[in-house]
């Protein structure tokens, strides 16, 4: 589905990705880890062009990745994305959130936007917050309201960025249990993540990525009792 070939990208002198090559296929879950700073972010951002890349191309969907007008917003809801900062509309409800994007980007009806939405707040547990604000609901639930939002687009597949790194402890499990249900069903994803349990249970392969380059790339398995570089065994000593 995805093909990032050769991409280099710099930030003034800051040579952030280096020569990255990798392919996603259709249902498959990536897990991408790695030390802070070491372009995980920025790669995603370059696969649904939120950012530009200096050298190299990306192929989503057969196509290079367009640079603007109607096939970048098709992109955009092609790829969705959720962030570590939930990012949801402070001034809009919980089914609001969840039916802007099919209204106004896909041209859905309202009326059936709002039912789409409402079985999509259901599937990630949170249908009664419905007429809710995001100030009201705690990060878990905003977290699943994001999910939720982006699954409204239908999107082929969706980036995640550290889902749960702003989250209270408590509330990791509940996101997690809702991105290893869409795991489960089959959903194309690639997830930035530390969550060691996450990638076990729901990845196919772990990308290992440090100082803008992928060092290892393997089966969690593998890659969690057997690392093969001595740079992925010193980064996996400090957080196991
Ligand atoms: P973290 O685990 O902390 O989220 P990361 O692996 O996601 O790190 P990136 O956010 O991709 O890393 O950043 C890679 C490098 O690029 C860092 O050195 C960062 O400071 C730099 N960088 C990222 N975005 C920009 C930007 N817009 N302008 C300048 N430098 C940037
Ligand atoms: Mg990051």
């Amino acid at each position: 589905l995805v093909r990032v070939e050769n991409v280099n990208k710099n930030f003034g002198a800051l040579h952030v990705l280096r020569d990255i090559n990798l392919t996603v296929s259709r249902g498959e879950v990536v897990v991408v880890i790695g030390p802070s700073g070491g372009g995980k972010s920025t790669l995603c951002r370059a696969i649904n062009r939120l950012e530009t890349i200096d050298s190299g191309t990306i192929v989503f969907d057969g196509q290079p990745l367009p640079s603007e007008g109607k096939a970048l917003a098709r992109l955009r809801s092609d790829v969705g994305m959720v962030f570590q900062s939930f990012n949801l509309f402070a001034h809009k409800t919980i089914l609001e959130n969840v039916t802007l994007g099919p209204v106004k980007v896909r041209g859905v009806p309202r009326e059936q936007a709002e039912k789409r939405g409402m079985e999509l707040l259901e599937r990630v547990g949170i249908a009664s917050q419905a007429g809710k604000y995001p100030a009201q609901l705690s990060g878990g639930q905003q977290q699943r309201v994001a999910i939720a939002r982006a699954l409204a687009m239908d999107p082929k597949m969706i980036l995640f960025d550290e889902p749960t790194s702003a989250l209270d402890p408590e509330m990791v499990q509940e996101v997690l249990d809702v991105m290893i249900e869409l795991a489960r069903e089959g959903m194309t994803m690639v997830v930035v993540t530390h969550e060691m349990g996450f990638a076990r249970r729901a990845a196919n392969r772990v990308v290992f990525m440090a100082e803008g380059q992928i060092v290892e790339e393997n089966t969690p398995d593998e890659f969690f009792t057997n690392a093969r570089t001595d740079r992925a065994k010193d980064f996996l000593s400090k957080i196991l």
